[in-house]
């Protein structure tokens, strides 16, 4: 070792060491200077010697000297040795406190070298370089000093320079580190993480921004409610530095992904007009069909101011609620029958409903010298309905004289006819219900006036309508 660093001290042409500032100059071994040095060493061994400290030394000597007296002879040979022997020994101390520095490192990551080993230990442990170390951070680190901190002697043999780090690189080195731990705050929504961020401020200056990006130059006094769609909640996390987003690369994230984790939600509260209708009053009716409906009131629409809850999400319309209303004119409601006889197919019953609401005014049987096969009712272009339950077998204009009609087949050879119709509302294979409007009369075919003509057949043979209604 020892030859080792002369060699290399030898090969040195300057050599400084940056933390004291020392300088070897070129000639520190040329051997005229070697020389010189031991001659002055020896000089003061002599002088420890002859000094008063020496004494027991000089006794001692002095003993050796009187035992064995050939030793004198050598003296002077012995001195200049130890001279020699401890010039060695200081120089080369010397030399080796030179080359001799400090690595540091953080969870076995060499961070930089520097000359004391003190150095780094005390810049981590000032309040003033650890506040310094959290502002570079961006974040509050912990350092686990004796854990994570390693500081271990090294000697540099270089004849070039050693960079050597003080305490403002160290400070550098520690807080920009990415695998340092720190204190972050993670921030969830009600569905999962949205982001690990430095610090509180990072978190609302997060939803500051997105609250930017929705609302901007807007008069937000127009809101009765600035939030988020979702409930926020920051957890404390210690963790890598390098995992700590700040709020605009969370942002970003977040834009990119359509604002799908969380959103920025208002509420206005707006008045407006509008027509409305009152819900209908129904008078029920168990003759009817509950197909059938029939207003016999009509109702009046009415006007009235709405206040409301108008809910946007990142400036789309979302959901609106009414809070309440002022009548400016009120509605009236519609009155309306209600059929409420379940509806079912019991065909041939025999027994069938009037099918219009009109007198009788020509009754069935001998009329003008021939037989009257049904009966007429005084209706003028009003609603026909179905005699009884049963399936139309025909409707259409044969040009026989009935005009537009209808036949319905109500089984066990029932039958019904309706004509001189103006319009038929049925096609042949409809099943119908007793009730059921099928039509509107008319006065089309054979007709002296408009009329309903309405026949019931037994396997084809007419039959008086009024014993079967
Ligand atoms: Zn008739």
């Amino acid at each position: 070792m020892t030859r080792e660093v002369f060699a290399h001290v030898a090969r040195l042409t300057s050599f400084r060491s940056k933390a004291n500032g020392v300088i070897f100059g070129r000639s520190v071994l040329s051997p005229l200077a070697s020389f010189a040095t031991l001659a002055t060493l020896e000089a003061g061994f002599r002088k420890i010697l002859s000094g008063a400290s020496g004494r027991m030394a000089r006794d001692s000597i002095r003993g050796v000297l009187a035992r064995k007296p050939y030793v004198r002879v050598y003296a002077p040979l012995i001195s200049i040795g130890a001279a020699a022997l401890c010039g060695i020994l200081l120089f080369s101390s010397l030399m080796t406190r030179d080359l001799t520095y400090y690595e540091y490192s953080y969870k076995g990551k060499v961070l930089g070298v520097v000359k004391d080993e003190g150095d780094v230990y005390r810049t981590v442990s000032r309040p003033e370089t650890r506040a310094t170390i959290n502002e570079r951070a961006g974040a509050a680190v912990v350092l686990d000093d004796d854990e994570n901190i390693e500081v271990k002697k090294v000697i540099k043999l270089t004849s070039s320079e050693v960079p050597v780090d003080r305490e403002d690189d160290i400070i550098t080195n520690i807080a920009t580190l990415g695998d340092v731990n720190v204190v972050g705050r993670v921030v969830h929504t009600g569905t999962g993480e949205i982001g690990t961020l430095a610090s509180e401020a990072e978190v609302d200056k997060l939803l500051d921004l997105m609250k930017e990006r929705w609302l901007e130059g807007e008069d937000l006094s127009k809101y009765s409610e600035v939030g988020f769609t979702d409930e926020l909640t920051t957890d404390e996390i210690t963790t890598a530095r390098k995992n700590l987003e700040t709020a605009d690369e969370v942002f970003d994230r977040l834009s990119r992904a359509s604002f799908a984790a969380i959103g920025v939600r208002t509420v206005e509260i707006l008045n407006y007009d509008e027509e409305y209708e009152e819900t209908p009053i129904y008078i029920d009716d168990d003759e009817r069909y509950e197909d059938y409906e029939l207003v016999a009131t009509p109702g009046a629409t009415g006007l009235r101011t709405v206040t409301a809850e108008y809910v946007r999400v990142n400036g789309e319309f979302s959901e609106q609620t009414p809070l309440s209303y002022e009548v400016i004119r009120p509605a009236t409601a519609a009155s309306t029958i209600r059929g409420t006889k379940k509806l079912s197919k019991p065909i041939g019953s025999g027994k069938f409903a009037r099918p219009a609401n009109g007198a009788v005014t020509s009754p069935f049987g001998p009329r003008w010298g021939r037989v009257h096969e049904g009966i007429d009712i005084d209706v003028n272009y009003a609603p026909v309905y179905a005699a009884g339950d049963g399936k139309v077998v025909y409707t259409g204009n044969k040009g026989d004289g009935y005009g537009v009609m209808i036949a319905i087949d109500h089984g066990e050879g029932f039958e019904t006819i309706y004509g001189h119709l103006s319009q038929s509302s049925v096609n042949i294979g409809d099943e119908v219900y007793k009730g059921q409007r099928i039509a509107t009369s008319g006065n089309t075919g054979r007709s002296t006036g408009a009329h309903l003509h309405f026949e019931v057949r037994i396997d084809g043979a007419p039959r008086n309508p009024l014993k079967y209604l």
